[in-house]
């Protein structure tokens, strides 16, 4: 899971910004290196872990970038940003949520399973196994996802 960070930012509009890896306190964030006033995309979905330093870092790029674009959207926001956006009001500060992931474990094949669903789509109460066809159980806090839907 130690993958190191990455962060990739496209020159054709919309600025798509593709960040990967950990998030901590290393993690180059540079929100200067995103073109400013048009729109930009920030795709997560290649995040695999965050630290409390790494959160501190990501609020100052994301605030940094709300200045730079009136327009920001979230897409593939893994589970472990989710958590952290529940708890956090600022986490993606104005910016609109396009989608998410949530998390699956399987009993059937012990397989685990990112759903992505697009924004405002509950969490269902039980998803089939693409691999076994096996019912899967919801590896996360519900309520977590329910505070981040209703942001
Ligand atoms: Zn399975």
């Amino acid at each position: 899971m130690s993958s190191r960070f990455a962060m990739s930012v496209s020159r054709r509009a919309p600025v798509e910004v593709i960040l990967q890896g950990v998030i901590d306190e290393r993690a180059d964030l540079a929100a200067d290196a995103v073109p400013a006033g048009g729109p930009v995309v920030l795709d997560l979905g290649g995040i695999t872990a965050i630290t409390s330093l790494g959160v501190k870092q990501w609020i100052e790029f994301v605030r940094s970038l709300a200045k730079r674009s009136p327009d920001i959207r979230v897409r593939r926001v893994p589970a472990i940003l989710v958590g952290q956006a529940s708890m956090i009001r600022t986490f993606f500060q104005r910016a609109e949520v396009e989608s998410f992931y949530s998390p699956w474990s399987c009993p059937g094949c012990r397989g685990h399973h990112d759903q992505l669903h697009p924004w405002g789509e509950a969490v269902p109460a039980k998803l089939a196994c693409p691999k076994c066809g096996a019912a899967m159980v919801f590896d996360d806090l519900l309520q977590a996802y329910e505070t981040f839907l209703a942001r």
